[in-house]
């Protein structure tokens, strides 16, 4: 078999001349090699930071409404060429074309929004307590950004974080995932095809905590945009707390879906199947705790089982979701269902690998839950990242609220209820950034501020305008015009 070979993206062109040594990637659907992406060194990521350096002196200095205008061609082109990129999705992650298909079209979306920011990135005019004196805000560039992505939504996460530091006139040093490694190559061709100027955006292959810590560590990287796990963030955090670096962190969750006993309980059923197991569970805001009134928690039970039996395995068009993305999450997340058995949890449903015959290559788990943890259980307080949900029963809204709040995640949350007293009571108390009244544990669209608080983040914000926040300089300005020169 011919295996393809994708090398770093350095100033606009393949570069992995010094360095022979590759990483193998493997189709999460059928377990065979499809890929093999170099493992940099710090040569190479060297190399790219010295090119991003260089090549942000003009691009700073380059108008904003010409930054978004090429942006407009990207998403252009990435329109032109969604087969493309739908095809890699498909065969780095295992998701369904259809599920690719609306990365690729949520990630053109982001693309025009942060075009449109070319226009604006507006500042403040400000008032003075002395006569004569105006001040205003400008937003700067930073410099050169290390983002650091995972792979659960490959193209999106990229989008999420590329088109606004673009747009705010930095340049960029992207570590792409271990687990989808071409998306990342292919999409920095495309943008340099679109019309971006060689050495805006680099690509960096390899192990994160070799090349990734090298980008992290480096003292021209001025700003770090990390999304990935708690586990690295902090590792991230603590890095750039010592050299005084910008950071953003994106990271995990174990995120709360409460129904009411007024719910509609099969809107409610609809909205905790498709946040529980939609891209395999592997979503930073998938609903990992189901929290059920007494009142309906047989009939939710009941209901909810059945919907998961229904659901379909797999890569064809009407499946339901996909494998995990590697063997070893595989098995980490079948460990965690041993932990859960262990500890006496009951397995409701699912439970194992799939034993279906086409699916038995592939990195496949069942649809999982489980009730009847005892209250200290490690697999409530745990993010396993897979389709694994537990069930909880409480007796009333604010014993729910305390049992979502009993975590030290806080990144989404949904509640259903007919009430908008008890909607909106939940949604202001439970600790999170996004919190949703009847439907399910989603995030954002491109206008949209997205984040966690306690261990799901740092505080900060991307995409919406909020993230301009993390990738440009406030600065403010001020005229004290002298009327002696009138
Ligand atoms: P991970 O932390 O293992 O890896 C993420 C990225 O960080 C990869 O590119 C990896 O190469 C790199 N990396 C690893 N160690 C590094 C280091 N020491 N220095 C620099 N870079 C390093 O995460 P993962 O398992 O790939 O992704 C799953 C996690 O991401 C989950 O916890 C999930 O909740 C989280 N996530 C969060 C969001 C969000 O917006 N909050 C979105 C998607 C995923």
């Amino acid at each position: 078999m011919n295996i393809y070979h994708i090398p770093n993206w350095i100033d606009g062109q393949d570069s992995s001349v010094l360095n022979d040594s590759w990483l193998q990637k493997y189709n999460p659907h059928n377990n065979e090699i499809i890929s093999c992406f170099i493992n940099s060194t710090k040569f190479d990521v060297d190399n790219a930071i010295i090119v991003a350096q260089r090549a942000f002196v003009c691009w700073a200095e380059e108008s904003p409404v010409k930054r978004g205008q090429i942006i407009t061609k990207i998403a252009r082109l990435m329109a032109d060429r969604k087969d493309m990129l739908v095809n890699i999705i498909v065969s780095e992650t295992g998701k369904s074309e259809k599920d690719a298909l609306g990365e690729v079209n949520a990630s053109i979306l982001q693309a025009d929004y942060w075009a449109s920011e070319g226009m604006r990135l507006f500042g403040k005019s400000l008032t003075s307590s002395i006569p004569n004196k105006h001040s205003y805000t400008v937003r700067k560039p930073i410099g050169v950004c290390g983002l650091i992505v995972p792979a659960n939504t490959s193209l999106a996460n990229i989008a999420w974080k590329i088109f606004p530091a673009l747009v705010c006139g930095n340049t960029v040093v992207l570590k792409a995932s271990e687990d989808a490694p071409c998306i990342a190559y292919s999409m920095a061709k495309l943008m340099e095809e679109a019309g971006l100027p060689k050495g805006i955006v680099n690509v960096i292959q390899g192990v994160g905590s070799v090349s990734g810590n090298l980008i992290v560590n480096d003292s021209r990287v001025k700003l770090i945009s990390f999304t990935g796990s708690t586990k690295t963030g902090r590792i991230i955090a603590e890095i750039c707390g010592r050299r005084n670096a910008r950071v953003s962190l994106e990271l995990g969750g174990k995120n709360p879906f409460v129904v009411c006993d007024d719910a509609d309980l099969d809107l409610a059923v609809h909205w905790a199947l498709l946040s529980s197991f939609s891209n395999s569970g592997q979503r930073c805001s998938a609903s990992s705790r189901i929290i059920v009134f007494k009142s309906v928690y047989a009939e939710f039970r009941k209901k909810f089982i059945n919907g998961a039996k229904l659901l379909k395995m797999g890569i064809a068009k009407d499946c339901d979701f996909g494998p995990l993305i590697n063997e070893r999450h595989m098995l980490n997340v079948l460990n965690w269902i041993d932990i859960a058995k262990q500890e006496g949890g009951e397995i409701l449903f699912g439970g194992g690998k799939s034993n279906s015959k086409e699916l038995l290559n592939g990195y496949y788990v069942e649809p999982t839950i489980i009730e009847h943890l005892p209250e200290d259980s490690v697999i409530y307080k745990t993010e396993i990242f897979g389709p694994v949900v537990t069930l909880q029963s409480v007796s009333n809204l604010s014993e729910a609220l305390s049992l979502a709040n009993d975590s030290e995640y806080g990144l989404t949350s949904a509640i259903h209820t007919k009430s908008i007293d008890r909607g909106n009571w939940f949604a202001h108390r439970v600790n999170c950034g996004v919190a949703n009244i009847n439907f399910g544990t989603f995030g954002s669209e491109p206008h949209m501020p997205f984040g966690g608080i306690g261990s799901s983040g740092n505080g900060t914000r991307e995409p919406g305008v909020e993230a301009l926040d993390v990738y440009s300089e406030l600065k403010n300005i001020s005229v004290l015009i002298n009327e002696n020169l009138l």
